[in-house]
């Protein structure tokens, strides 16, 4: 097939900081909302300083007239206002390869895993810091336009890629600071401890990484080495890693759907246990995908979160790529049952996004809520208790599973004076009988007209 040939002029999210076209605009009142776990047909009017919430009263429709064309006030006109949302897991360097016309080559034609797992190496054989940039820019754009304030970045730094992924990431951080945080997870995708040279090269790549100060979090992927041994050696050495340099833990784990292999989860807990990780290290360790785990039973679950108690260890459903990915004629759904987890057996756990259009994930965009949405129906979760769990898991919880904001404090469903101002309002121009008056509706089907509002700034403005 023959390469389009683009001029590098003609790409989109090209330019230079965009985030300077963004709307940064400082507010002092949202007029008129409606909010979550509030009667729907009230209204009401949220005051804010210095970045939080300073007052939640009864819309006042008098006082309302007389200042809503000042600077600093947003009309609400009656629609929803609910906690920002966040990415817990979101690839920034291989996203939108397959709409890309540098990667147009690229095409998925098998389906498999192993295809996913050869065109993503063949085009990230690719990938400058240039290219990096600017699809990355892309999808943190949408990502805000969606409502998301802060998301943990996944990067890969390995021999092909050595540190552009990471640079670009560095880059991203720093020019959208004002409307997202960005928490950067160096990531190890190809093996550390398998191979011709048995991993050395990347194990000195992540090594210099992690000593950088903008990289957050550690993150590799055990399931690429060649045998058991040196899946637990990645463990270790990444174990060891994350406590030499107090950076948070982040693994893709026991992703198959085999029952006849040992989960790996049991060793990454004894791992943490043996080497006293969270008695000297106040950090966080997140497993993603985990997708092995669906055949655990009660009793498992139960042990389980035995095994974990009093280590901030939690897990991250990625239904979108395992949905896809992960086939089986088992009775299992294929992705892990992360209400469940969250409401049978206390665990801490949220939802993400993962791939954004490459072969890994080739369906879906970067709308952490279409996640939720997706939940609704992959969990068989559609009460009005459920579409408010699966909210969190994309707000809420997966600030807590990233650490974000380590004092604890998140805008939460009761917008409580004090709570940072971190919100989305969902906005609807045409009709309007179907403005969002509840967190349930907004997860049933939501829409891209929306506004973000991060630390009392306005963000961003989406029309549908
Ligand atoms: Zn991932």
């Amino acid at each position: 097939m023959a390469r389009i040939q683009v001029g590098r002029q003609d790409l989109p999210g090209d330019t230079k900081d965009e985030a300077s076209y963004l709307p940064h605009t400082r507010l002092s009142k949202i007029l008129g909302v409606r909010l979550p776990k509030r009667p729907a047909e009230s209204l009401w009017d949220i005051t804010i300083q210095d970045g939080k919430i300073a007052a939640v009263d009864h819309h006042d429709l008098t006082a309302s007239e007389k200042v809503r064309h000042l600077p600093g006030i947003l009309n609400g006109k009656g629609q929803l206002l609910a906690p920002s949302l966040c990415h817990v897991h979101v690839h920034l360097d291989k996203c939108f390869l397959l709409r890309d016309p540098q990667f147009a080559d690229l095409e998925v034609v098998d389906g498999t895993f192993q295809e996913a797992m050869d065109v993503t190496a063949k085009a990230k054989a690719r990938f400058d810091v240039s290219d990096l940039t600017r699809r990355g820019r892309s999808l943190i754009k949408e990502s805000i336009s969606y409502g998301v304030t802060a998301m943990r970045a996944f990067v890969e730094v390995d021999d092909v890629v050595h540190f552009n992924c990471l640079e670009a990431a560095v880059t991203l951080k720093r020019e959208f600071a004002n409307h997202c945080d960005i928490q950067i997870c160096a990531f190890a995708q190809h093996a550390l401890f398998s191979g011709p040279d048995r991993g050395e090269r990347n194990r000195e790549l992540m090594t210099e990484a992690a000593s950088w100060n903008e990289v957050d979090v550690l993150g590799s992927t055990p399931y690429v080495e060649h045998d058991i041994k040196e899946m637990k050696l990645n463990v270790e050495w990444t174990v060891e890693l994350s406590k030499a340099h107090m950076k948070h833990l982040d693994f893709h784990l026991d992703y198959h759907l085999d029952e006849a292999k040992e989960p790996l989860v049991w060793f990454v807990v004894e791992t943490l246990r043996a080497k006293k990780w969270s008695n000297v290290h106040p950090k966080t360790c997140a497993l993603g995908h985990c997708t092995r785990l669906t055949h655990f039973g009660q009793e498992d679950w139960k042990k389980l979160r035995e095994a974990i108690d009093g280590m901030n260890v939690s897990f991250v459903g990625l239904p979108t790529s395992d949905l896809y990915m992960m086939r089986t004629k088992s009775k299992t759904r294929g992705t892990l049952a992360i209400p469940e987890l969250i409401k049978n057996y206390s665990f801490e756990a949220a939802i993400g996004v993962n791939n954004v259009g490459n072969a890994f994930t080739p369906q879906g965009n970067c709308d952490p809520l279409s996640v939720a949405c997706l939940g609704v129906g992959a969990y068989q979760a559609g009460t009005k208790e459920d579409t408010e769990l699966l909210y969190e898991c994309v707000s809420q919880r997966a600030k807590r599973v990233i650490s974000y904001n380590p004092s604890g404090s998140h805008a939460t469903f009761d917008l409580k004076p004090g709570e940072p101002a971190d919100f989305v309002l969902f906005k609807e121009k045409n009709n309007a009988w179907k403005a969002y008056r509840s967190i349930s509706h907004a997860v049933y089907e939501p829409s891209h007209a929306r506004q973000a509002i991060k630390n009392g700034y306005l963000t961003s403005s989406h029309d549908e």
